[in-house]
């Protein structure tokens, strides 16, 4: 059996449904899932967090930092808010610009499902592609559907198989596997988003306490919740640390991001001086944190025996506590995938590669990663976006 198509879409996820539903002429896009979007249905806890008001190529980590600008002004976070507004599908801000359906995830999948069918899109689900080719005109490859192998002829081929985040979804390193099969250069990948662990135990008693703490890896810092896990370090600021994180580096963590805890224990000194001093700090940390750190630093005495001085160090000690995570929890648990397709190997305005003409890769597969928050799913819009519109001409 013989297939001769315009494009053809490996992996129809988030960025695959984005630039099929936007697609012109004979389009094919093939999943070896049982269902097209599965990272959408689950995202942002059943909600997806589809975008974020404030969108730039500043919250993107890519080896060129400029490379997002072209696809992400060319449609915006506003364009796609204006597409999920037409199929009135509900939302809402819940913090950071952070926008998140009123009611399901299963809305955004419908909703590219059905611009896919309107276009005419050949959607093959628990399909694989295999043995690729160049040839004169284009690119052939072996699709195997549930009912037997189809020889396809395609002009244009766009490799959209996201990146190795959570194998247990049916992530693969197919995009990495493809880009070296055409001479396509990628940067080194690791997990991005993703929890800290840290030697056996190191916060298992405190496990499930949450507080606002300002997080520095590398150089960049976050302030958003932090949370202690059986395991090491998660939340919000903690994620967003990680994908700056190196192996082997130590990270800071502020637990007053906000108060001045030092003016706070001298005014309390000066009435409540008998008080313990843990009592005071646990009217402005987490009472079962205050303990931990009981344990691993002197806070023994009342207010009265602290001095000036010694509070003062408390302070600096709490504002910069240096930490040394094991590693993190890896692929297994992270949102995404750092590195990937070398973004100076392809056009920044259509993702297509500058060596192998007709070949595309959009989404997660490049070299370009979001903070949390939106960022990575309007990356995919914007870069799928981008291939669309470049295919149809
Ligand atoms: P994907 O959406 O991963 O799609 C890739 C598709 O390719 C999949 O359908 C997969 O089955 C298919 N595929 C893979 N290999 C093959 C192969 N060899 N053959 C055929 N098909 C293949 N981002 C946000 O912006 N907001 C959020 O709220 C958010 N929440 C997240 C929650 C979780 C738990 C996770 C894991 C991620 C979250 N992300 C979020 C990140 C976001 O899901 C991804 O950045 C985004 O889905 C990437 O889109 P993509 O199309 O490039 O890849």
């Amino acid at each position: 059996r013989k297939m001769q198509i315009d494009t053809a879409i490996i992996g129809a996820g988030a960025a695959g449904m984005m630039c099929a539903a936007h697609s012109k002429g004979r389009v094919l896009i093939v999943d070896h899932a049982r269902t097209p979007g599965e990272k959408i249905r689950i995202s942002g806890g059943g909600r997806c967090n589809f975008t974020n008001m404030h969108c730039t190529a500043s919250a993107f980590l890519s080896g060129n930092p400029h490379f997002a600008k072209s696809a992400l002004a060319r449609y915006t976070q506003w364009d796609f808010i204006e597409l999920v507004d037409q199929h009135n599908i509900a939302w809402h801000e819940k913090t950071l610009g952070q926008l998140f359906c009123d009611t399901s995830a299963k809305e955004i999948v419908a909703m590219l499902r059905g611009l896919m069918q309107k276009a005419g899109v050949d959607l093959r689900l628990q399909s694989n592609a295999s043995n690729f080719a160049k040839t004169e005109n284009g690119y052939s490859f072996d699709l195997q559907t549930p009912d037997g192998t189809t020889k396809v002829a395609t002009r244009n081929l766009v490799i959209a198989t996201g990146g190795k985040s959570i194998p247990k979804m049916g992530a693969t390193g197919f995009a990495y596997d493809i880009a070296a099969q055409f001479g396509v250069p990628v940067t080194p990948t690791r997990a991005g988003l993703v929890p800290f662990t840290f030697a056996e135990g190191r916060f298992a008693t405190i496990s499930g306490v949450a507080t606002p703490a300002k997080v520095t890896a590398n150089g960049t810092t976050f302030e958003e919740a932090l949370l202690f896990t059986h395991r090491g370090l998660s939340g919000p600021a903690v994620l967003q640390a990680s994908s700056y994180w190196h192996e082997g580096q130590p990270i800071t963590v502020n637990l007053a991001p906000t108060t001045d805890i030092f003016t706070a224990l001298r005014t309390q000194r000066q009435t409540a001086g008998r008080r313990n001093l843990t009592t005071e700090l646990a009217h402005l940390l987490p009472a079962r944190l205050v303990e931990h750190l009981a344990g691993q630093i002197d806070l023994s005495g009342n207010l009265a025996d602290w001095s000036d001085s010694r509070l003062q160090y408390l302070c600096t000690t709490l504002q910069a506590w240096e930490l040394h995570p094991s590693g993190t929890e890896g692929y297994r648990t992270a949102e995404v995938t750092l590195g990937g397709i070398d973004t100076d190997a392809l056009s920044s305005r259509s993702m297509e590669s500058k060596t192998t003409q007709g070949l595309y890769f959009i989404g997660e597969a490049v070299d370009v990663t979001g903070w949390l928050g939106g960022y990575n799913f309007q990356w995919a819009w914007s870069s799928g976006m981008a291939a669309a519109r470049a295919i149809a001409g």
